[in-house]
């Protein structure tokens, strides 16, 4: 039985590419019952708000019921996980129900997560737990609420049955809102298994989607690498500037759109330390905080190598040859491309405008000596440069009070002082620095003993409501109220130390 609930579908991948994905239909499940529900993406997505939200509702997003007009797919995809390349990984445990053209006129994937196994469940079962799916909530939100681009979470069902990992948990089924699924490894799959033909239609379709200037363009293959080179750049400029770590870069978790997929075994730095990593499976420290721009890069250059046979205009060696020097110079300009972001972002969050190249330059060794700062002082990343808006104010005791010495500030805030001094200094312009540093410096963030606290209690208990209240603090970020202060405040340093993640497959 199919109903509307308002879905307009248009299924553009599994019709212009039934090649490359199959056909598969959700699992059944005991009983569902509706955990979280967007109601505002929801309506940005211009469904029947209320309708979702009833029994039926809980249903559909259980995978029980499919809204009209849905034509479930399972894509395929491969992906290099850490390093080595599995070249059939595919939606494993997800299923792409549609897309659907938003308010805005942006057409956007709705997939399940957790609907049960598929011919990609390489003898997984296919299903997630509540915990996991809650996660990406209240991460995605998170990120949402502080402008970084990102995948959305639409609705949480509970199954009403068990998934065994460490142990039982409850079931879930996450609805996820994405700009595509379509990844590096999307475009992997097709090149190792040497479908050239089909790695053709799935990049120009990624070009019709993501960057429809380039359409029929003769250098759109190339093109299409250096547009999401570039939005990958400044993606991963806006993790460092907020201290997030995504825990598991691999090549089928980068998007070609540019946003954060895949909330697993992410988390926030608390006190600074490039070398971070929080992820139980990442023993090299292969994705540590610090390492996020490398990888990046060197997940681009997996993106390039697929993309060469369909760019030669024939697969003879000084056609390839050619090609690979072209893409050579895409790979080695996305140093630049994320230094220009990431000085851009650390300028604004530092309070400053940019004055130019050289200045730029100046302003990256001043930030360059802030972050050395923070990591002697062991200083919470967030709190630090939520404080340092204080000091924008004259304030510079809160800031002094998060480290280890408070003296050991001073020298770098006289510097800061007088790069300030290069713009305004006087009142006026001093609060309202202050004011729009605080739009630039959450105060709230994901703090991973709040966020492991709240998905226990759903699990353990069945009890959402540390999970909604931490979603509506992480959904005003920049907001310091005596109310939120809970959630602005680092954890003991002991729990913090302790602290892993895990994959929650
Ligand atoms: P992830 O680490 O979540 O990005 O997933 C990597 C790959 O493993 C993807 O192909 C997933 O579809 C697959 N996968 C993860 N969990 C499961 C599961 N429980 N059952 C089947 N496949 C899974
Ligand atoms: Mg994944």
């Amino acid at each position: 039985m199919t109903q509307a609930f308002g879905f307009q579908f248009d299924n553009s991948y599994a019709r212009e590419l039934s090649d490359c994905c199959v056909p598969w239909q959700p699992a059944v499940v005991p009983t569902p019952s509706l955990l979280f529900f967007n109601d505002t993406l929801a309506d940005e997505l211009g469904l029947d708000v209320a309708a979702l939200q009833t029994a039926q509702g809980a249903a559909l997003w259980a995978g029980n019921l499919l809204p009209a007009g849905a034509q479930p797919v399972a894509q395929a995809y491969a992906g290099h996980q850490f390093g080595r390349l599995s070249p059939r990984l595919g939606d494993g445990r997800a299923l792409l129900l549609g897309e659907v053209v938003d308010r805005h006129g942006v057409r956007r994937d709705i997939a399940f997560k957790g609907s049960g196994a598929t011919p990609f469940s390489r003898g997984g079962d296919g299903k997630a737990a509540v915990g996991p799916m809650l996660r990406e909530v209240l991460i995605g939100e998170a990120m949402h609420a502080l402008g970084i681009p990102t995948t959305r979470a639409l609705a949480v069902a509970g199954t009403g049955e068990q998934v065994y990992r460490e142990r039982a948990m409850p079931g879930a089924v996450l609805t996820r809102v994405a700009a595509s699924h379509l990844r590096v490894g999307t475009m992997e799959y097709f090149a190792v298994r040497r479908e050239y033909d089909h790695l053709r239609k799935v990049a120009d379709y990624a070009i019709a989607r993501h960057d429809p200037d380039l359409v029929g363009e003769p250098t759109r293959y190339l093109d299409l690498l250096q547009r999401v080179a570039r939005r990958q750049a400044v993606l991963i400029s806006q993790w460092m500037n907020v201290g997030f770590i995504h825990g598991v870069m691999n090549t089928d978790n980068m998007t070609l759109s540019g946003e954060t997929i895949d909330y697993g075994p992410c988390a926030f730095m608390e006190a600074y330390n490039p070398q971070t990593v929080f992820s139980s499976i990442d023993q090299g420290g292969r994705y540590a905080y610090g390492n996020q721009p490398a990888i990046a890069q060197w997940n681009l250059a997996r993106l390039a190598e697929a993309l060469l046979p369909v760019m030669a205009e024939d697969l003879t060696e000084p056609s390839i040859n050619r090609a690979i020097e072209q893409v050579t110079a895409v790979i080695e300009a996305f140093p630049e491309w994320y230094e220009a972001a990431q000085v851009r972002g650390l300028q604004a969050k530092l309070g400053l405008s940019s004055l130019g190249p050289e200045q730029d330059a100046a302003d990256a060794e001043l930030a360059d000596a802030w972050l050395d700062l923070l990591r002697q002082q062991e200083a919470d990343f967030t709190l630090a440069w939520r404080r340092l808006a204080d000091a924008a104010e004259g304030q510079a005791q809160p800031l002094r009070a998060l480290g280890r010495e408070p003296e050991a500030w001073d020298a770098w805030l006289t510097r800061w002082q007088a790069r300030l001094a290069l713009e305004s200094t006087d009142d006026m312009a001093r609060v309202a620095r202050a004011g729009q540093m605080r739009q630039r410096n959450p105060y709230v963030i994901p703090r991973n003993h709040h966020v492991e606290d709240a998905l226990a209690a759903a699990t353990n208990d069945g009890n959402l409501a540390p999970f909604e209240r931490l979603l509506a603090a992480l959904r005003t970020p920049y907001l310091e109220t005596p109310e939120l202060a809970p959630y602005g405040e680092p954890a003991p340093a002991a729990v913090t130390a302790c602290y892993q993640t895990f994959c929650g497959t």
